[in-house]
């Protein structure tokens, strides 16, 4: 038992979860052989239009119910319940106070890793974590090598790209989709929809 436990951290604003979300993660655990991946919803003061995302709380319920039956899935409210905004350096830095001897991967999609510079302390983000990215539509697969390698070569970054598997689902287009009414079932998992319905939420009042 002595083995470097691999944790994958699953950043996003989950507003809502989707299952892009989940089969990324799923995806990019069996690659890596990662031992756990914790699903860790952003604050709500950070980067995005904030009347559109839900408050932490409704997002984390969504999570749960999102990732309840994968045995290696797990839910941090870090972000949420941390103060202000909410930088994905500081999480990591949280999580590797906690467990030091981990290994850390972070797991993104395409647009993620191309805005990754712009965020708090992207040097940091690199040494402590392997990047696991994917790519989300068909422009993605080239110009993701080609910021993979330049990251590479500008902060020796450590980047895995998993194989192609596109899956074309936003939280974006599920909310707009809600508002006019139409279908959103099977974008994410059951639990979820089931949520999302009995409450109303993204309906638009
Ligand atoms: P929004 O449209 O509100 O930005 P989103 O669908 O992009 O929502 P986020 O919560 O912003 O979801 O994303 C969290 C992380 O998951 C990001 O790294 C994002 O790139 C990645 N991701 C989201 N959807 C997919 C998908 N369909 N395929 C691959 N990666 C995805
Ligand atoms: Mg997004």
């Amino acid at each position: 038992m002595n083995q470097i436990r691999r944790i994958g951290i699953m950043g996003g604003t989950f507003n809502p979860i989707h299952q892009g979300h989940l089969i990324l993660a799923e995806q990019a655990r069996e690659y890596c052989e990662l031992d756990e991946v914790l699903f860790v919803p952003s604050g709500n003061s950070y980067m995005k239009d904030s009347d559109e995302i839900l408050d932490g709380k409704t997002r984390i319920s969504m999570t749960a119910l999102a990732i309840e039956d994968n045995p290696f899935f797990a839910l941090s409210s870090m972000e949420v319940e941390r103060e202000g905004a909410t930088y994905t350096c500081e999480t990591i830095r949280e999580l590797i106070g906690t467990q030091p001897r981990a290994e850390y991967y972070f797991i993104l999609g395409a647009d993620a890793l191309f805005s990754i510079e712009s965020w708090k302390e992207p040097e940091e983000i690199f040494k402590s974590c392997i990047l696991v990215a994917a790519a989300r539509d068909s422009q993605d697969t080239f110009s993701l090598t080609e910021k993979a390698m330049e990251l590479q070569t500008k902060y020796q970054a450590r980047i895995v790209i998993l194989p192609e598997r596109k899956i074309d689902i936003s939280s974006t287009e599920i909310r707009s989709r809600i508002r006019k009414g139409k279908s959103v079932r099977y974008m994410m998992p059951e639990k979820v929809f089931h949520y999302i319905t009995g409450k109303k939420l993204y309906s638009g009042g």
